[in-house]
This record gives structure tokens, sequence and C-alpha cells, in this order.
């Protein structure tokens, strides 16, 4: 798995980015030349990144395209005119005129004979520039995580087009398909569609992913990696449509061609290319407005005003704004979502255009064909070619490639890699994992200022364009926030990494993308203008419940909405559960036992009111169920209930306190639910003590707050019953922040005041009592539910545990609850009291 990084040694340095202008002056006549770009600052060499101490025993030289650099003056020394140079002398010299820029870009970079991409492999440290994909496996396997979320968000289409646009070598799709591979229903959904001009590079893709050609034809293959289809394609409208979508386009737009406009005392000109008296290529300003001068018109529509004001030199690229437009409509009307990531800026571009050779900067004229051309990526021209589409598609982003990395949860993928490796390789899966999402932010930086990280985090931005039934993608509905109590923790847990273990890290990179699905404080605001259920359904549609909503005829009912959220949920955990390896599974399983026992008593006293049992089992939670539940009916006390039926469930150990014959009356019942539960934390609680690490810290903390959540609870709910204060001291969990002390003073409170005296001691729980005013215990339920979320929230920000897992669930119910009540008070037109039971996570 580790074999590329093998390979690749190199320690980054930092990469500069100088602006000065290109042009020092305008020129004022038709088809003057230019005066040529100053050269290139002293520091130039550092534009280069070297591996190995000596430069003799072969240097690796890997520069990525994203620092804007002003090329150096080309050689004037004759050499013979290769065939591009003589087929673009041809153009010019047939239009009688010169060419614009784009059109210079675009034959240089994929002319069919000679063009720069076609017939060879023009990248890493043999090539003339690096590329994410190529730095790191880590940045595919991402993209990963980034697809899955998508396509879990899109239903989890049985077929999916993932089309890869300009895939290069073809190595993010074989990481992409490689850390999926486990998301068999993922995996089989996928048709693989590679948009690729290069002859030579599809070749390469067709070889790295392992593929065997069907019979008839080299364009359809099978991959082998995870026996999918593959077809190549030359351009994205070849692409079959009318299957939900999902595309990637990673470092392809940068590659498509632009057009230069250059104010000057005429107005705006277009640079374009001319050949001189000495036979070279130069640049040259057009006289009259061009065609392209259209875009140019609409892109300043998009600006604004203090762009406008400042421009001096516009670059615009038809090619991206009309590739967008295409995608948008494809997204918008298939379904699904496009991942775009490029260096770029989130506005208006001046002049970006820069020719790569060998990893060295050089004159975009300087033997054209031989150097990659590449240029920002105009962000907000994508976004507004989108929008203008299609109606159907949202835009989200762009966010920096380190905060889009670091959301989905990079930091776990490269510390469980890191401890299955030997030294080289861990050396460079840090490296690697620096220039992704280094450079000047690094939020996620833990370590002495004077290593800050350095790399392509910032100056590369992912933008995603959705189809709007899909909801916002992952992990672009909100970034985590850190805070320095846990991030600092977080430090004393560096040794978390040799002990997670690899499966854990990429689930839970899963699970902080979903994390950021969950409904915020927005998306409650709206809900809350709703009029009745439909319209809750409607605002739902966009989110992840939607898909399990839209059958639902109206007139709808609350238990519908609530039923089907948690079927969600309920999918949602298996798809954990399915992936996770030991100890993960049990941890999960934990997670379900709390739900058995309310399902058992459900059922317990429901049986005892002479409920009908089918009725009875349609109100179990989904996650509480177990095969024999239907038998609980029969029995008639204690031991018949354990010997029938709980015997064979993991309930079964938490029963030993409660072996009485006693009669299943409504207080032993009672009785019984507490008795269980306090065995299963204690159980839950040493489970995870055992685990050690950042897992014991985190749990421990959440579940001493169950416990003593519970603790408070049973006393207010005993508080005037025959229950006797032994007995209620019996029922309390043996752990928490009360335990023991605090016990022996609620064992003997007798009204809501002293309950309260006594947890005012303890200064976590100070701040939900003094909520309340004396003598009421009304939102005492509230007040600990925002409590426990706000500690669910908290444990997002401390790595490698699994109280992601829980906390997630736990989240996951906390929404479900905020959506009953929401609906409830619509439904029953009680509106102004949807604040009083709502909890807000972000
Ligand atoms: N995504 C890859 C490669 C980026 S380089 C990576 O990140 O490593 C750009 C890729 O786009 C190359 O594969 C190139 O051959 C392809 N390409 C460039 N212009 C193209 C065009 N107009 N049509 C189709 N493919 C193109």
């Amino acid at each position: 798995m580790l074999r590329r990084l093998l390979t690749q040694t190199s320690s980054p340095r930092r990469l500069l980015s100088s602006k000065t202008p290109f042009f020092s002056k305008p020129s004022l006549s038709p088809f003057s030349s230019l005066p040529s770009s100053p050269d290139p600052p002293s520091s130039a060499s550092s534009h280069v990144e070297e591996s190995g101490s000596s430069a003799a025993a072969g240097t690796t030289i890997s520069v990525d395209r994203s620092a804007l650099f002003n090329p150096p003056d080309h050689s004037h020394e004759p050499t013979p005119d290769s065939e591009l140079v003589k087929h673009l002398k041809s153009v010019i010299k047939f239009r009688g005129g010169p060419i614009s820029v784009a059109e210079y870009m675009e034959e240089v970079l994929t002319n069919p004979r000679s063009g720069y991409y076609m017939n060879r492999d023009v990248f890493g440290a043999q090539g003339d520039f690096i590329t994410s994909p190529e730095v790191s496996q880590m940045f595919g396997e991402m993209i990963g995580v980034w697809t899955v979320c998508l396509w879990e968000q899109m239903g989890k289409p049985e077929r999916v087009n993932l089309i890869e646009l300009g895939p290069g070598r073809g190595t993010l799709m074989v990481d992409l398909l490689r850390g999926t591979s486990k998301f068999r229903n993922f995996t089989e959904s996928l048709h693989i569609h590679l948009v690729e001009c290069s002859p030579a590079l599809q070749k390469l893709q067709h070889q790295n992913l392992k593929c065997t050609d069907e019979s008839s034809s080299e364009k359809k293959a099978i991959s082998s990696l995870a026996g999918t289809p593959v077809h190549w394609h030359s351009t994205l409208e070849e692409v079959p449509s009318g299957v939900p979508t999902i595309i990637i386009a990673h470092e392809f737009y940068d590659a498509l061609p632009v057009h230069q406009f250059q104010k000057s005392p005429r107005g705006w000109c277009e640079k374009m290319v001319d050949v001189g008296e000495d036979s070279q290529f130069r640049f040259v300003l057009s006289p009259q407005p061009t065609p392209a001068a259209l875009y140019l018109v609409k892109r300043s529509t998009w600006a604004t005003p203090e762009e406008k004001e400042k421009l001096e030199h516009v670059e615009i690229s038809p090619k991206s704004m009309d590739l967008t437009q295409e995608i948008a409509k494809r997204i918008g009307s298939d379904g699904g979502g496009a991942l775009i990531i490029d260096y770029g800026k989130d506005g208006i571009i001046s002049d970006s255009l820069q020719a790569i050779r060998e990893h060295k900067f050089v004159n975009i004229l300087d033997d054209p064909g031989s150097a990659d051309l590449s240029a920002y990526v105009d962000f907000p021209s994508i976004k507004h070619s989108a929008e203008e589409a299609s109606e159907n598609v949202s835009v989200h982003g762009p966010m920096t490639q380190s905060q889009f990395l670091g959301s989905l949860g990079i930091n776990f993928r490269v510390d469980s890699l890191l401890q299955n490796c030997d030294d080289e390789q861990a050396e460079s899966l840090r490296s690697g994992y620096w220039r992704l999402v280094g450079d000047g932010e690094a939020p996620f930086w833990e370590g002495p200022d004077e290593q800050t990280p350095i790399g392509m985090g910032e100056r590369y931005l992912a933008m995603a364009i959705v189809n709007r039934n899909q909801g916002t993608p992952a992990p672009f509905q909100s970034l985590p926030c850190l805070r320095s109590e846990y991030l600092l923790k977080g430090r004393m847990y560096g040794f978390e990494a040799l002990t997670f273990n690899i499966h854990g890290g990429y689930l839970e990179a899963i699970v902080r993308g979903h994390r950021a699905g969950l409904l915020t404080t927005a998306d409650y605001n709206n809900l809350c203008q709703c009029e009745n259920l439909d319209d809750i359904k409607m605002h739902l549609s966009a989110t992840k419940y939607g898909s399990y909503l839209q059958n639902e005829p109206s007139p709808l009912h609350t238990t519908t909405i609530v039923e089907k959220c948690t079927l969600k949920l309920v999918d949602d955990y298996k798809h954990m559960l399915c992936q996770a390896t030991e100890p993960m599974s049990t941890f999960l399983e934990y997670i379900r036992y709390g739900h058995m026992i309310d399902n058992v008593v459900l059922i317990v006293t429901g049986t005892l009111h002479e409920r009908d049992v089918q009725e009875l089992i349609e109100k179990c939670h989904p996650l509480g169920m177990f095969d024999s539940i239907a038998t609980l009916a029969v029995a008639q006390n204690m031991r018949e209930l354990y010997r029938l039926v709980l015997v064979d469930t993991p309930l079964a150990p938490y029963f030993s306190e409660c072996l009485t014959s006693e009669d299943l009356d409504d207080m032993n019942i009672e009785i019984m639910r507490n008795t269980l539960y306090k065995a299963y934390l204690e159980d839950f609680y040493k489970f995870c003590q055992k685990l050690g690490g950042a897992t014991s810290e985190i749990m421990s903390d959440l579940l001493a707050f169950e416990a003593d959540r519970r603790a408070v609870n049973i006393t207010i709910n005993s508080i005037g019953t025959e229950l006797t204060r032994e007995d209620r001291k019996k029922l309390y969990s043996n752990f928490g922040l009360l335990y023991p002390y605090g016990h022996e003073e609620l064992a003997i409170c007798e009204d809501i005041d002293q309950v309260r005296g006594v947890m005012e001691k303890y200064p976590p729980y100070q701040a939900i009592f003094s909520k309340m005013s004396y003598g009421e215990s009304q939102m005492l339920d509230k007040a600990f539910y925002e409590e426990e979320v706000r500690r669910l929230c908290l444990a997002f920000e401390q790595q490698f545990h699994y109280g992601v897992f829980f906390a997630y669930m736990r989240l996951r119910e906390q929404e479900i609850r905020n959506l009953m009540w929401i609906s409830e008070c619509v439904a029953q037109n009680q509106k102004s009291r949807i604040h009083d039971s709502v909890v807000y996570m972000f």
C-alpha cells in the first residue's frame, strides 16, 4: 500500500509567490510587441523542491504548479522549429494576424500530434511538475471519503457514473478505489468514466488501474482493483448521461485555455501571440475588440466594484465557463455532484499563466509543447456559471485544500497509516501530509511554530457543485471549531496513533464527514418557519433525510417523520457496524444496549396494561431490537423474563441483580429498568477503560455525565414514592462525579431544592441548575441535553478515539428529538413553544 510513498522522500521548502506585474507599460501601437517581463527574483530556486542530500546522486525535483511566477526572458538562440512551432506559425500566417493566448495554450497543450500532454507522462520527479495525488496516496483516499459521503447523501444509488476529468496517471482513482474498497455497495455501484485527451495518458491510466479490455474496445475495460467497468472519452459530452453522477476535476481546470486582457488607453485589449521579425513568438495587443471580449463583459458583471477598480489585467476562461455549465446541467438533471480542486483564487484573476519545464518556470513562448502551461482557476466564475446553467444545483466553497482535507479527517488517516510503516515510509507520509495541508494556514498543526508546515494547503481550493436534493455536501456544512483545551489534550495523546487501527481511522474520517451533515441552527430556523408538516418535509428534502421522506404521501404525521429519520439513523449505524473490526464493533454494539433496555421495558409495561404486542413492537426503537423481543410478552415475573428471553441477549449479564421472583408491576419494572441501566453503564465504562488512551478519557467523561444525570432523574422521580432511600441509592451507577459522596446526599433528598443544593456543590453542574428558578424542575431535561450536546461536540475535537462514534449517534438522536418536537409544535399550531425543547448544536 505504501509502495508509492517509498519513492518520494522530498522535504518541502517554502514556495514563494511573487506578483510583480507582467507588463511594465501598456503598448499603444496596434500589434506592437510588449516589453518582456523582468528577471525572476533571486530566490527563484526556492520554487524547486529537492530530495536527497546530494544533487549528483539523483536529485528529485518537484514543483507544484500553484506558485504564481514571472517567467524569465525566453532565449533567442535559434533552434530548429519543432513540428508544433511550425504548426503555430502556419496558423498565424494563414490567419494573417496573431492568435489569442487561449488558442496558443490549447494548441500547445492538446494539439493531437504534438501537444504537451499527448505523447508522454509529464508528472513526478522525472516529469515537469507534481500534483497532490502524486504527493501522497492520502489525497485520493480523502477524495474517496468525500465521494462515499456524497453517494450516501444521494440515497446510495445502485448505479453511479463516477467521472474524472483529466486523470493524469490515474493515481487519484487508484487510491480512491483502494480506500473505499470496504464499502462494497459503493464500489459495486460505480461505472468509471475517464475524460482524457491524451492517448499516452489513457494508456498509463489503463495500466495503473490494472484494467483488462473488454473484447471489442480499448475504450472500455474492467479494473481489477474493484471489478469496476472503466470507459475512456476525450470530452465530457461523450460520457452518457441519465445516470446519477459524481464528477471529480483535480488540476483539470488549470489546463483549460485562458484569454488574457490588458487595460490600455484605448480600453481593454486582448493579448495575442504573434511571430516577430526575428521569427520568434511575441506578445502583442489586439487593435480592436475580439470575440472573447463578450466573456470579459460577462465576467465583469460578477466582479465586485473594488475588484473592477484595481484591475489592469484580466484572465478569462470561456472553456471553463462552458465546461461548468455542462457539469451543472448534468448534475441538475441526473443528480449527484462535482468536486473541483485546483490552485486558484476566490476572485478575479489578473495574469497567472505560467510555463513549467522540469520543475522550473520558463518563458511561456519558449519552445512551446515542451513545457506545461497552466493558469489560476477563477472560482467565482465557476460558481456563477453553474448557478446560471441550472436552478437545480447549489454551489459550495471554495474552501482551502487544508480545510477540506482536515475536515474530512486526513489527520486520522495519516496517523493510522503511520503505525504500519518503516522509518522511510513514515518520513514520506509526514512530508506528504504537510505538503497537502500546509502553507501558512495549517489549522490542525500542533507542533512548534518554527516547524509550521508548508505546502499546497492554502493555494489549492475546493469547490462542490451538487444537486439541491443532495443537501450540503461534506465537509462544506460547518468547519470544526478548534478549542485549545482539546488540542492540548490531543497533543498528550500523540501516541494514540500507534494503537488506533487503520480501519478505525478511515471510518472515523467518514463519521467526521457525516457529522458535518447534522442540522445547523440555520436549518432549525427554517424548520421553525414551517406552517405544516409538508413544509417540514420540503425543508428536510435538502438534507440527509430527503430521500427517506420523499415518497411519503400527504398529509404527513409527526410519527412518520420521526420513523423515517430514525430509519436513516439506523441505516447509518448499520453501515458503520459493517465496516468496523474489533474492538470497534463491540464498542458500537454497546451503543445499542440502552435502546434494548428501553424496548424491554416498553413491551413488559405495555403487556402489563394489556396493550397489543404488535402495536408495542412497532413503538420499539429499531436500534434496540432483538430476535426474541415479541416473546417478552409471555413472561409473568422477573425470573421468567430472564429465563425465557433475555438469557440469549447481550443484556443477560445485567440481569443478575434483577433475579427476584417478584411480580412485574409498574414499580418493579421501573426498578428493573434502572438496575439494568446501571449495570450496562458500569460495564460500558469498564470496557472503555480497558480500551485506554483517548477513548477511555473521553468516554469516561461522557458516561460519567450520563450516570450523574440518571442519578438526578432517579432521585427526582422517586421523591414521594414508596422507594426507600436505600433502594434509591442502589440504583445509582458506581462511578461518575457524584460517586460516592453525592450519592449519599442525593439518596436523602426530599424535594427538588435539596437536589439542587447537592448538585450546586459540583462546578460542572452549577451552570445547569443556575438556569432554573427555585422549586422548578421542568427545564432540567433541556438543560441537561444542552450540556450533553456541548460535551458531545467537544469529543469531535480530540483525535484517535471511538468516542466520536458514540457522540455522533447521540447527536443524531438529539436531532431526531428536535425534529419530533418541532413537528409536534407545528402540527398542533403551538409554534411559540418550539424553543422550549429544541437543543441547537452548531
Ligand atoms: N488530475 C491529474 C492530472 C492533472 S494534469 C492529477 O492531479 O495528477 C491535467 C490532465 O488533464 C492531464 O491528464 C491532461 O492530459 C488532461 N487534459 C488537459 N486538457 C484536457 C482537455 N482539454 N481534455 C481532456 N483532457 C485534458
